[in-house]
């Protein structure tokens, strides 16, 4: 996998890996699902592989989502409204949520 030098600066390059029970986790794992539908800008896309390849839960969590979302597309699917959309993607973030 290629390097590529991040243009934004960061103020900790050396952070250790998030804990579990805070908020990251659940910020990163609401851009997933956007992340899943090609809405991100390559820069968040870039981010949120960083903290996938530190955390084994992010992870395993996204695996199983696009599992889903590929097991969603192969139905002929019915028209979401955006409220639909939205309370799926309150689900997925409730569910992922840790306690
Ligand atoms: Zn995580």
């Amino acid at each position: 996998m290629e390097k590529r030098k991040a243009s934004r600066p960061r103020p900790k390059a050396t952070t250790p890996a998030h804990k579990h029970g805070k908020g990251r986790c659940v910020a990163i794992l609401r851009k997933l699902s956007a992340y899943l539908d090609d809405e991100l800008s390559g820069e968040i896309c870039s981010d949120l592989r960083r903290h996938l390849g530190t955390c084994p839960n992010c992870e395993e969590f996204l695996t199983s989502l696009r599992q889903t979302v590929t097991l969603c597309r192969h139905q002929p699917a019915p028209a979401l409204s955006s409220a639909e959309r939205a309370r799926m993607r309150a689900n997925i973030l409730r569910a992922a949520r840790p306690r």
